[in-house]
């Protein structure tokens, strides 16, 4: 399903404007979001999983008026924000199971089902009876996604989850992304003009709230 963004705008009370009359259609596939801090990047991807409002403009996803019909949006899309990671002493297993509950899968076997389909694609699966407190930040950062895995969402929004990895986990993640992306619509953001070159097949630089070009990696490489 297409997302279609038009003439988004949102300027903060503080007076920066972070959106300027942005338009993006962002179809299936891993979509990068390439941009500097302060481009905007998170702004857009707060706007939109509707945990901010924009001053003015339309989101669509599918049929789906995002703005407008937050509730059934929400249920298809799963949103790993910026510096998500304190968690409490608990393993992996147990803390997803706990999560699949409060998302209403009742059945036990269903849920233990998904909670080990989920720690398998992230490839947590060896170390699920450990404390996800205790977990690396790459670890975190992949947990983060299992969770956000376990209600099948449509359209998955990751806001910069390379940041401060080293370069092992931060391979390890690009490969789990990679993997999701093959039959979801993945948006995700990065500083970092070599995780969209390794991951995407499409791509927008975002600067000062616009869009300043959009591209495939490769072109974009020779542009910059
Ligand atoms: P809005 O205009 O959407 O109501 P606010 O200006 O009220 O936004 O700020 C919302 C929250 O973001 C506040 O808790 C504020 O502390 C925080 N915030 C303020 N400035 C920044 C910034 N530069 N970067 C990130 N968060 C900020
Ligand atoms: P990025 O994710 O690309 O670093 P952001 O969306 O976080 O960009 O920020 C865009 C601009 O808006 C920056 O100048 C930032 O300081 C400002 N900003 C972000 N959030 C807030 C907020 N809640 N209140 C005020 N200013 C904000």
């Amino acid at each position: 399903m297409k997302l279609v963004i038009k003439d988004l705008s949102k300027t903060y009370k503080n007076g920066v404007k972070a959106l300027d009359s942005l338009d993006l259609e962002i179809g299936v596939g891993m979509f990068g979001l390439l941009g500097p801090n302060g481009a905007g990047k998170s702004s857009l991807m707060r706007t939109i999983a509707t945990l901010q409002k924009p001053d003015s403009g339309s989101i669509y996803f599918g049929d789906v008026n995002v703005l407008e019909q937050q509730n059934d949006f929400r249920k298809v899309l799963g949103y790993l924000p910026q510096d998500f990671g304190v968690y409490p002493n608990m393993s992996a297993l147990d803390l997803l199971d706990y999560f699949a509950r409060l998302k209403g899968i009742a059945k036990n076997s269903e849920r233990k089902e998904i909670v080990k389909r989920v720690l398998d694609v992230t490839n947590l699966y060896a170390v699920r009876s450990k404390s996800v407190s205790g977990y690396s930040g790459g670890m975190k950062q992949r947990f983060g996604i299992a969770q956000l895995l376990l209600n099948n969402p449509k359209l998955i929004i990751v806001d910069e989850p390379t940041a401060g990895l080293d370069p092992a986990e931060r391979h390890r993640f690009l490969n789990v992304l990679r993997e999701i992306g093959t039959n979801h619509t993945v948006i995700f953001s990065t500083h970092i003009v070599d995780d969209v070159n390794e991951l995407c097949h499409e791509m927008a630089i975002l600067n000062g709230g616009k869009l300043l070009a959009r591209s495939t990696p490769k072109r974009a490489e020779e542009e910059l």
